[in-house]
């Protein structure tokens, strides 16, 4: 093969030349396209006879990606997505809102189940006795007060609660889920404040206690077999304490519920009978913590919701106030 076919074929000996063809086509090739994607840019059009490297790396505010337009959003249709965005979250906000507040609603009736299930365990440890909610004779001859001896208190070893750490006990489960997040941020998790509430019949130590300073065994009501009607009786329940009319804030430490009237936040949503508010309202009283519903621990251990808030639907009242100053409702032997 002759020198000259033999560079013709592929020149593998002249890597010189090899370079310089190289250099050559590619820079051909970028300038190419380059003016292919630039056909409008007054730069390239007055220079583009030399192909000089000082006009191509000039910015052309012509030039274009092929393909595509990119451009940005207009304020219009900035305003719109924002607008369309706006429309679906008032939309939704409400339905996860409803979503939240049904949750703490079966949150609050687990509790209940919970604690009805720490007081069957009392039962069996104290012979078949709920447990009260203030000192046993033989509790106060030994220093202790009623204070000491609150029911929830009486069951709290039975939980494996959630502690300080100074080692104070929380007291969130045995809170409605609504009092919680409030005494949370006003009172602390190891506050007592928001507590639910223990049928005041079985917190009052009774007439034979508060005449004898001998004996607070003998209460009528410590077994629950003389209870008339178990399943209507309520045992424990849901309290607000909370001040709905004058946005403050009412008692911190309550844990019982009272049988006379109504909490306020009840009337707030609906319960009237005529009576004046401000002498019918009863911040012991059960509360609509859930929409219009309370929750109820009742004393056959079932728990339930009922509507608080319309007259006809609180089974457990008088029709009369003088009936519910009797003390009808919720009397461990006298509710209807
Ligand atoms: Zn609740």
């Amino acid at each position: 093969m002759s020198e000259s076919s033999k560079a013709n074929v592929c020149e593998p000996d002249n890597p010189a030349r090899l370079k310089t063809t190289h250099q050559a086509v590619t820079e051909t090739d970028v300038f190419r396209s380059y003016k292919i994607t630039h056909t409008n840019c007054p730069l390239l059009k007055a220079d583009s006879s030399n192909g000089s490297r000082n006009a191509r790396n000039q910015r052309c505010d012509y030039a274009k990606p092929t393909g595509f337009p990119l451009h940005g959003f207009t304020l219009i249709e900035l305003l719109v997505v924002i607008s369309i965005i706006a429309v679906l979250m008032a939309i939704l906000m409400p339905a996860l809102g409803k979503v939240k507040e049904q949750a703490r609603a079966v949150v609050c009736k687990a509790r209940l189940r919970d604690i009805g299930s720490t007081f069957r365990l009392y039962m069996q440890d104290n012979n078949g006795c709920l447990p009260p909610s203030w000192a046993f004779q033989s509790e106060l001859n030994s220093g202790k007060t009623d204070g000491d001896m609150t029911w929830f208190l009486r069951v709290k070893d039975y939980y494996d609660l959630k502690r300080s750490a100074t080692g104070s006990v929380h007291y969130n489960l045995f809170k409605c889920p609504i009092m919680e997040d409030w005494s949370r941020k006003n009172a602390g998790d190891t506050s007592a404040a928001g507590i639910y509430g223990y049928n005041i019949f079985f917190i009052e130590t009774g007439q034979d206690a508060r005449n004898s300073s001998t004996d607070r065994k003998r209460m009528w009501w410590k077994n629950p077999a003389g209870i008339k009607i178990p399943s209507e009786l309520p045992l424990i329940a849901d309290l607000d304490t909370r001040d709905p009319l004058n946005a403050g804030l009412e008692g911190t430490s309550r844990w019982l519920m009272s049988y006379i009237n109504p909490h306020p936040a009840a009337y707030a949503k609906g319960w009237m009978n005529g009576d004046s508010m401000s002498t019918r309202h009863d911040y012991y009283g059960p509360a609509p913590n859930h929409g219009v519903n309370c929750n109820f621990l009742m004393a056959d251990n079932h728990v339930e919701s009922r509507n608080v808030c319309r007259e006809g639907e609180w089974p457990w009242l008088g029709t009369t106030f003088i009936e519910q100053m009797s003390g009808r409702a919720f009397h461990p032997t006298r509710n209807p």
